[in-house]
């Protein structure tokens, strides 16, 4: 399915599909849509020198110019750290 960087499928074929049977090609998709979103990143990360070093791994953070973290997990682990570390002693609801 997927040569090359190209996934395409004719439109014959995707009416072929049982619609029931998507989610796991849809799951698929994503996953590969989000590692290709991050080797991207990183790329652009590689390719600027005046990119930032993220605060929570240390890799270059690229992208929008107002942004703290690499990847949202990094941002999403410094929260929860901060959470727990430090001023809100606020009981967790998760
Ligand atoms: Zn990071």
């Amino acid at each position: 399915m997927a040569t090359g960087g190209q996934v395409f499928l004719p439109e014959k074929d995707l009416l072929a599909l049982n619609p029931k049977g998507l989610s796991g090609f849809i799951e698929e998709l994503r996953k590969s849509e989000t590692q290709t979103r991050h080797l991207r990143k990183r790329l652009e990360a590689l390719q600027d020198k005046s990119a930032r070093a993220c605060p929570a791994c240390g890799r270059p953070v690229a992208g929008r110019s107002d942004a703290i973290y690499c990847r949202s997990e990094c941002r999403v682990r410094a929260y929860r750290e901060s959470r727990r570390n430090g001023y809100s002693r606020i009981k967790s609801i998760s």
